[in-house]
C-alpha cells in the first residue's frame, strides 16, 4: 500500500549527513526490483539494473533537522539548524535527537509562557540561537548520562498521519516523496527490460548544499537524469495565483528553471508530450522557486541533461507537511512513462 509505504518513509531518521536509518528503509524496499546496489563513502544509496548508456533518477534521503551545538550547564541543549528552517514556527515543538547508541531522546523546543513576557516580547520572533530545548535533564552531566553529546542529530517528532481519505500529513515529504516516486518506478517497471542502464541514486545531504548528488552524477556518469522532488506547494489563503510555485491536486509539477537550473527546453518538452500522450495531468514549477539536486548533476562530467519532476507538498521545510495521494499517484506514473521512453533521448 502506497500509505504504509509513505508512512515508512516519513518516520524514518535522516537528518542531513545521518541518513542511516531511511536508508536502510529504502534499501529494504528496492533490493527486489534492481540487479544491485551500493553505498558510496558519503552514504548516497546507489541502485542499479539492466545494461547500456546510463539513465540517472535522483531522490534526495535527507530531510532537513538539527545538530546539538552545546549542552548548558543546567542540561537544556543548544541547536544549530542542517538545511533551512523557518524559526517563527519552531517554539514548542517536540523534537527527537539520535544519539551515538543509535537511542532516540525525546526532547521539546521550550518557550517563556506568555504570562512572564512584556507585549513586545510576544511580538518578537525567537532566532533558532536563542531557543534551547528541554529533554527532563538537571545537568549537562545528566543529559550525557542519556547519551546526549556534542554533535548529536536531531529532528523533528511528528508521526505520519492520514487526515482524511487521501490526504496525509508527516514529517519530511520533503523529499521523502520523491524517494517514493522512485521506489514505485522501480516496481513497476521491474518486469520489462529497459533499453539502457537504469541508476537511482537516493541521495545524501541535499538540504545541506546538493552535496550528495554531486559526487553521486560524477560516479553514475549518466547521459540523462532526473531528479524527483518533494516541493513548494503555496496554494493557501493569502498567496497570490502568480506567487504559488505549485498547487496540490494539479498533478506533478515540471520545472522550467529554479535557483539552481534552467532546465533544456527539449527535455521539458519531452516531459510534456509524454504526460499529454498517457494522460496525465501535470502543471509547471513557476519559476524560479527553490532548488534541486538537478542544480549540481548537470553540471557534473562535461554537462549532463537534466529535469526535475515533483509532488506538490504544502508546508515543506516546517515541522509538519501534507500531501494528497492523487497527486502522488500521478507522479509515479509520469516518472514511469518518461522511463519507458528515455531512450529516446539518449
Ligand atoms: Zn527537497
Amino acid at each position: 500500500m502506497l500509505v504504509e509505504k509513505l508512512q515508512n518513509l516519513s518516520d524514518a531518521f535522516g537528518v542531513a549527513g545521518f541518513e542511516d536509518e531511511v536508508r536502510g528503509v529504502i534499501s529494504d524496499m528496492v533490493s527486489p526490483y534492481v540487479d544491485s546496489y551500493e553505498m558510496d563513502p558519503l552514504g548516497n544509496l546507489i541502485c542499479s539494473r539492466d545494461t547500456g548508456e546510463t539513465v540517472m533518477l535522483d531522490a534526495h534521503m535527507d530531510e532537513v533537522g538539527f545538530m546539538i551545538r552545546w549542552i548548558e550547564e543546567d542540561g537544556f541543549l543548544r541547536l544549530t539548524p542542517l538545511g533551512e528552517w523557518d524559526e517563527r514556527i519552531l517554539l514548542g515543538h517536540r523534537i527527537t535527537i539520535l544519539t551515538r547508541d543509535r537511542e532516540k531522546c525525546l526532547g521539546l523546543i521550550g518557550i517563556a509562557p506568555p504570562h512572564i513576557l512584556e507585549p513586545e516580547e510576544k511580538k518578537k520572533v525567537v532566532s533558532l540561537a536563542n531557543m534551547f530545548v528541554d529533554v527532563g535533564a538537571k545537568t549537562r552531566k545528566e543529559a550525557e548520562e542519556m547519551g546526549i553529546h556534542l554533535g548529536d542529530p536531531a529532528t523533528i517528532h511528528y508521526p505520519f498521519q492520514v487526515m482524511r481519505e487521501g490526504y496525509v500529513t508527516g514529517k519530511a515529504f520533503d523529499d521523502r516523496a520523491g524517494c517514493l516516486v522512485a521506489i514505485e518506478a522501480l516496481r513497476i517497471l521491474s518486469e520489462e527490460q529497459l533499453p539502457y542502464r537504469l541508476v537511482v541514486n537516493f541521495a545524501v545531504c541535499e538540504e545541506s548544499g546538493l552535496r550528495g548528488a554531486k559526487a553521486a552524477a560524477y560516479r553514475i556518469a549518466p547521459k540523462l537524469a532526473l531528479a524527483l522532488e518533494g516541493t513548494i506547494g503555496a496554494d493557501i489563503p493569502g498567496v497570490p495565483e502568480a506567487k504559488q510555485p505549485v498547487r496540490l491536486t494539479k498533478g506533478p509539477a515540471i520545472t522550467l528553471a529554479d535557483r539552481s537550473i534552467i532546465v533544456r527546453p527539449r527535455l521539458v518538452r519531452f516531459l510534456e508530450e509524454v504526460a499529454r500522450q498517457e494522460g496525465i495531468p501535470y502543471q509547471y514549477k513557476l519559476p524560479a522557486y527553490g532548488g534541486t539536486d538537478a542544480g549540481t548533476i548537470h553540471q557534473e562530467r562535461g554537462g549532463i541533461l537534466t529535469g526535475v519532476v515533483s509532488v506538490p507538498c504544502r508546508y515543506i521545510h516546517s515541522p509538519i507537511s501534507m500531501l494528497i495521494l492523487s497527486d502522488l499517484e500521478e507522479t509515479i506514473r509520469l516518472t514511469v512513462a518518461f522511463l519507458r521512453r528515455a531512450g529516446e533521448l539518449l
